[in-house]
């Protein structure tokens, strides 16, 4: 099947045109600097050819236009007729309470994602201008929705339930939810074939470090557990947002700052984290070169972000009663042999082995020989899992992603 997969932001769509027989990305692209001057397509063909073009692209419909045109161009596309496009396959962010899997998207369940805005008032709405788009642009293609929800909805109570009222739980959906689900099940499932068992027989901690970073326990293949909550604001030190902290700080700070809610929210959402720490970067690579010419608050907040992963490692072994394997993931993850020899510094006690020539290598199974648990780095593929879950969902057939 060829799936084209899209993932739709405020002002942005990034695109992969699946073929998922034989698992490759045919062609990909992001659109830019939707409704804004200077919107520009970037196209990048499987075999390398890239191109860059500016228009005047007003809204998303139009851009999945732009995106269309060039998947057809005779000189940089890869199809001749929109007709070999099968189906589209969308990352949704929210999936509430009421989407646990991947769904075919109909006018119900677009209606159920307007309803669920409240939860995801950033995200939830570009991702419905995508379908509402592809829908006008490309009728009769059936459309499928893969939520970052979705792999966290069989937590228990316990794992999802804040110390609050539970009447707020009830009247308004306060509880812990998890992003990054698809990521989470894509590495954690490439980690069992790894280690050559089924999921199913094993305890497995992921970490998703990107911008955003969450951690996820997945205790025979289903996540029990995962840092990111209500929002994508808890958990984790991140680029730009905060991750745990103590909420009385926030209203602390707002009466001492006479800060609005909207300004409370961009200083947790953006002002802090990485950046706040350091007052330098949100970006890891800068983070770690300021560290080694020996700038403190880069050092600091390179440490925090460390030690908060080390310490959910051990949380989550204890909430699945053992651990199997850490597996790194997301851009920091996969290429940062620091964050991965600081984070298991202090893991040895677990049997927890870094070999420091892999870890410094592209492989993928960074363990010595004699390590009880194994440390991996598996490079995600969101898109890959979104095209074989809108295959499975159209043909109704499993496929092992
Ligand atoms: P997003 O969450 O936006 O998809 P990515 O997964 O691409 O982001 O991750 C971006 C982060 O990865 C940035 O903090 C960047 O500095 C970091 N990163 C990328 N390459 C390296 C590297 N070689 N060493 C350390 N950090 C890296």
């Amino acid at each position: 099947m060829r799936v084209l997969v899209l993932n739709c932001g405020s002002s942005s769509i990034k695109y992969q045109f699946y073929d998922t027989v034989q698992r490759v990305a045919l062609a990909k692209g992001l659109v830019d600097r939707i409704g804004m001057s200077g919107a520009v397509l970037t196209h990048i063909r499987y075999d390398g050819d890239k191109i860059n073009i500016v228009g005047e692209i007003l809204d998303h419909a139009i851009g999945i236009e732009y995106v269309l045109a060039v998947l057809l161009s005779k000189n940089h596309g890869v199809i001749e007729d929109k007709s070999e496009i099968d189906a589209v396959g969308h990352r949704v962010v929210h999936g509430g309470e009421t989407f646990t899997g991947s769904v075919l998207i109909t006018q119900e369940v677009i209606k159920v994602l307007q309803d669920n805005v409240g939860l995801a008032p950033l995200h939830n709405p570009p991702n419905i201008k995508g379908i509402q788009a592809v829908t006008r642009v490309l009728p009769g293609v059936p459309q499928v929705g893969v939520f970052d929800t979705a792999y966290h909805a069989k937590m228990e109570p316990k794992a999802y339930l804040y110390g609050i009222p539970y009447e707020l739980y009830k009247s308004h959906q306060i509880r812990r939810y998890g992003f990054h689900g698809t990521s989470h099940r894509f590495v954690a499932g490439r980690a069992a074939k790894k280690l050559g068992k089924p999921l199913n027989e094993l305890k497995i901690v992921t970490a998703h470090l990107g911008n955003g970073c969450s951690m996820a326990a997945v205790d025979r293949g289903t996540s029990i557990d995962t840092s990111m909550g209500f929002t994508p604001l808890e958990g984790l030190l991140m680029g730009t947002r905060c991750g745990d902290i103590d909420t009385s700080i926030i209203l602390h700070i707002m009466g001492k700052e006479g800060l609005q809610l909207s300004e409370a929210n961009t200083l947790l959402n953006k002002h802090s984290g990485l950046i706040g720490i350091s007052g330098e970067s949100s970006d890891m690579r800068e983070i770690i070169s300021s560290m080694k010419e020996g700038h403190k608050r880069a050092k600091i907040a390179f440490d925090v972000f460390c030690y908060r992963i080390t310490k959910y490692v051990g949380a989550y072994a204890a909430a699945m009663g053992g651990i199997d394997a850490l597996v790194f993931t997301g851009g920091i993850g996969e290429n940062s042999p620091d964050v991965r020899e600081a984070v298991c510094k202090s893991l040895g006690f677990m049997g927890m082995k870094l070999d420091p020539e892999k870890n410094n290598s592209k492989e993928e199974d960074l363990s010595t020989e004699d390590a009880t648990v194994k440390v991996f780095r598996i490079p995600t593929n969101e898109e890959l899992v979104i095209a074989l879950d809108t295959e499975v969902i159209i043909n109704g057939i499993e496929v092992d992603i």
